[in-house]
């Protein structure tokens, strides 16, 4: 079976670098918060072409604990999307705030910018003041970005990116996770750069922002045992960071593999009922996943599986029909209903950098002869 993702072969590939960064950290005899994730913090910082970079425990917390940070808790809303990674949504009530979910744009499944500016003259009647806004970047493709940012600016309010599926995707040549108050990455181990665990990372120009939040990451500690602020603890371990550092030095031309495979996923696609997936004009899309839209979907994923192609749904159930949030979270006028027919239809081929030409050429032709005898749509 050809799995859909595969992050043991990511350790694979680079066991020789791999083991040995962790015999350097298991013998360094300091395991949290130490050289090994400065070194990170300022290589990722480099890497991204942003002045700081802060570590921390999984993606969740990095975003929970930017909007800490900024103030923004009970008795403000964040601005975000329902067609997302769940955590997205929980790391703003986890910061105490409200998320108001606004619809996407059914090409590049991203924060569609008409909605929000409709949800920011008009907030839904009852909501918090609307105190950030948090675009994702999903599946690798940046979010029309330039517009939200205009509406943060017009309001006073920041954006924080949500960058989490998208390490390295580049918006008029500018990586994404550059352009706002702050931006956070998963480093989850399917991520386009992933840790062999947990972990995270916020990005900032704003030093004090930064400090701030690695105060808040060690129980609001700026001096030692001595806290400012109540914190949490949620830290990037040197294991982790040691591979990381490793993983990030690969990390380039790991997204360049993906769009390779993109490129023969979509000369498969073409031509045939599915729609390639879009890509936004002037941006690079770095493939965390390569979405494609199936009418029968659980049709078409049990003949892909029949032939031995794994494909996943990212994802299946939209925030705002999870039970735990179904009915109690606020939304724009379209009611999420674009987010709600794309989780009907998205489906999610084999993608990661690994992936062989030969399993690559077998997907491609499982998909081509799948796609002459199962209905299909763009
Ligand atoms: C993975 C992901 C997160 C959360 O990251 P964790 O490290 O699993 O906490 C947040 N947002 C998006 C869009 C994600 O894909």
């Amino acid at each position: 079976m050809i799995p859909q993702a595969n992050p043991g072969a990511g350790y694979q590939a680079l066991k020789p670098q791999i083991d040995a960064a962790v015999a350097r950290a298991l013998g360094s005899g300091w395991y949290v918060l130490g050289a090994e994730g400065r070194a990170f913090e300022s290589e990722f910082a480099h890497w991204l072409g942003t002045p700081r970079a802060v570590g921390c425990g999984n993606g969740t917390d990095a975003l929970a604990l930017t909007l800490r940070a900024m103030g923004i808790g009970p008795g403000k809303a964040v601005a975000t999307v329902s067609h997302t990674a769940v955590a997205t949504v929980a790391a703003i009530e986890m910061a105490g705030a409200t998320p108001v979910l606004i619809d996407i744009d059914k090409l590049h499944y991203t924060m569609d910018p008409a909605e929000l500016a409709e949800v920011l003259a008009h907030p839904p009647a009852g909501l918090p003041p609307i105190a950030a806004i948090m675009p994702v970047h999903i599946y690798g493709q940046p979010v029309d970005l330039l517009p939200i940012l205009a509406l943060g600016k017009k309001y006073g309010i920041p954006v924080i990116e949500d960058c989490s599926q998208a390490h390295g995707a580049t918006l008029g040549g500018q990586k994404v996770g550059t352009f706002s108050e702050a931006s956070c990455f998963s480093l989850y181990p399917t991520k386009n750069l992933g840790a062999l665990g947990d972990g995270g990372v916020m990005a900032t120009g704003d030093a004090a922002l930064a400090d701030e939040i690695a105060a808040l990451r060690q129980y609001g500690w700026k001096t030692h045992y001595i806290s400012e602020a109540a914190g949490v603890n949620s830290r990037l371990d040197e294991l982790q960071a040691a591979i990381l550092r490793v993983k990030l030095e690969h990390l380039d031309a790991n997204n360049a593999r993906r769009q390779a495979i993109a490129a023969r996923y979509d000369a498969a696609v073409a031509g045939g009922a599915w729609a390639a997936p879009a890509r936004r004009a002037d941006a690079t899309h770095v493939f965390h996943q390569y979405v494609v839209r199936v009418a029968d979907r659980a049709g078409v994923q049990a003949a892909l599986r029949a032939k031995g192609v794994a494909t996943g749904v990212h994802y299946p159930v939209p925030v705002h029909l999870q039970s735990a949030y179904a009915g109690r979270i606020a939304m724009g006028p379209a009611g999420c209903a674009v987010t709600a027919k794309a989780a009907e239809e998205v489906m999610s081929f084999p993608m990661f950098p690994e992936l062989t030409d030969v399993q690559v050429g077998t997907v491609c032709d499982m998909v081509a002869e799948i796609s002459q005898r199962l209905p299909l749509h763009a």
